[in-house]
């Protein structure tokens, strides 16, 4: 027996997986890896994996980077963790001066979470209380963007619109407001992605001019709404929400979790549109992709609501445990050195158009609707009719197929649906990005042949593995 076929037996004995229907691994292996090493994933077999999705969009510079891993090899010899109220330590008071530094001023205050769902947690929960510490009470409902993905823990799903993670814990969520998205996959025929995103703002206008006495913050995950199928959309519409918030007094939330750290082509995505949110999230490459935190940025307005005497009960007494993490923290330290040091942002510009040109024929593609770009990330878009933009019926799964053809061909690519798409670690070479432009044409025949619904179920892989 292989050594990833024992590795897989023990783990299906006893662990469940994130984000899996279990039963679909009684024929999809599940792949154990042994090492990582730059953009590649090694498995106990010897086979690699080109990480084409930087391992959930975290990774940036790549798996066993030196550098990330000295620095917390460094850490790990003088403080592995101390609790973080009442104590403090150098990796949290630097990483939050840094991050004060490189975010848009007027963000001036850094409050931390152990994850993304978390930090989401954090803001919505900060901007009801400083609703409250500031007299006003009533605001506590949240508008959203349709299609939009803010995490898993229950207020973070509420203001999420995804249905397959959402809809059967419905009778749990919030009661928030929904606006429809500036997405512009669904703009109309002719129209640009400016005019599109601008046009859309009218019904946000309209939302705040009725709600805004009940409304707290408008959350949006700014440019890409990442789990909703990389569906992308044009700064425009965050400036005139940044205008219309201050207009309506209502906060403003940016959720740059997935986004942020330079997968937009500037180092924050508020920056293409020139404005400062009011907290502003961060966590997944934020520690390159080692460990898990989250960084919540706010103002000094909101941090003074909550600034009083103890008996006044005006602080925010939200705590978690493994708060500010000292290694978490070095890992953020060594990620942020390395975009100063090698002038990343510059650097990716490169790569970002070699995305573009590797991928440019498959607009052609008789299935694809659109290939669409911001900065380091790249989608694709399978659907079953060009013309009408129709999609292919979710039971069939299609992108199942191009991850498992990427599979056999050494890359890890994990489309969103029928979204293939592309969000490497940014020490991909331009080789690379030809390579994985390959194998997703490939994948992208294979998974739009008429016959694969049918055949999905049976063995249309029988190369699929290896088992050395
Ligand atoms: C991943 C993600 C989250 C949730 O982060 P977790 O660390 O998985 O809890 C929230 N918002 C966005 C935009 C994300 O992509």
């Amino acid at each position: 027996m292989s050594q990833n076929t024992q590795w897989m037996q023990r783990d299906l004995a006893v662990l469940w997986h994130p984000c899996t229907q279990m039963k679909d691994h009684e024929r999809l292996p599940l792949i154990p890896i042994r090492r990582g090493d730059g953009v590649w994933l090694e498995d106990f077999d010897g086979k690699r994996y080109l990480d084409a999705v930087s391992s959930w969009w975290v990774n940036v510079f790549g798996h066993g980077n030196a550098r990330i891993n000295q620095r917390i090899r460094e850490q790990l010899d003088s403080l592995e963790h101390v609790m973080l109220a009442g104590f403090t330590h150098a990796p949290v008071v630097e990483l939050s001066e840094r991050l004060v530094q490189i975010t848009p001023d007027g963000l001036s205050k850094v409050f931390y979470a152990d994850n993304g769902s978390s930090g989401i947690e954090v803001a919505l929960k900060m901007s009801h209380h400083y609703w409250i510490n500031s007299g006003q009470p009533g605001k506590k409902r949240f508008i959203t963007l349709t299609n939009s993905y803010h995490g898993e823990t229950v207020a973070a799903m509420s203001v999420g619109d995804v249905p397959l993670f959402t809809d059967t814990y419905k009778a749990l969520l919030l009661d928030t407001l929904k606006v429809p998205s500036p997405d512009c996959y669904l703009r109309p025929e002719g129209m640009g992605w400016e005019e599109h995103s601008r046009t859309m703002f009218a019904a946000m206008e309209q939302t705040l001019a009725e709600h805004a006495h009940e409304v707290a913050a408008v959350i949006v995950e700014p440019l890409i709404q990442g789990a909703g199928g990389m569906r992308m959309y044009h700064p425009v519409y965050l400036k005139l929400l940044r205008e219309a918030c201050d207009r309506y007094g209502v906060h403003l939330i940016h959720d740059e979790i997935a986004v942020g750290f330079g997968r937009t082509g500037t180092m924050f995505a508020c920056e293409q549109a020139g404005i400062t949110p009011d907290f502003l999230v961060l966590s997944k490459a934020l520690t390159g992709g080692y460990l898990p935190m989250a960084a919540v940025l706010t103002t000094d307005e909101v941090y003074g609501a909550f600034y009083d005497d103890y008996a006044t009960l005006r602080a925010f007494l939200h705590s978690h445990t493994y708060t500010g993490n000292p290694l978490a923290c070095a890992a953020a330290l060594a990620t942020l050195d390395i975009f100063e040091q090698d002038n990343v942002i510059e650097a990716n510009k490169a790569l970002s158009a070699r995305m573009a040109s590797a991928t440019e024929h498959l607009k052609d593609h008789p299935h694809v609707a659109e290939v669409r770009q911001t900065g380091m990330a790249l989608a694709i878009e399978m659907v079953q009719d060009k013309t009408s933009k129709t999609a292919y019926p979710w039971q069939q799964r299609r992108g199942l197929a191009v991850y498992q053809h990427a599979l056999s061909r050494g890359a890890l690519l994990r489309p969103l649906g029928s979204v293939v798409y592309f969000l490497p670690p940014y020490v991909i070479t331009p080789e690379q990005i030809d390579f994985l432009a390959e194998v997703a044409s490939e994948g992208i025949d294979i998974a739009t042949r008429d016959s694969l619904s049918v055949a999905v179920q049976a063995d249309l892989y029988p190369n699929h593995r290896d088992p050395g």
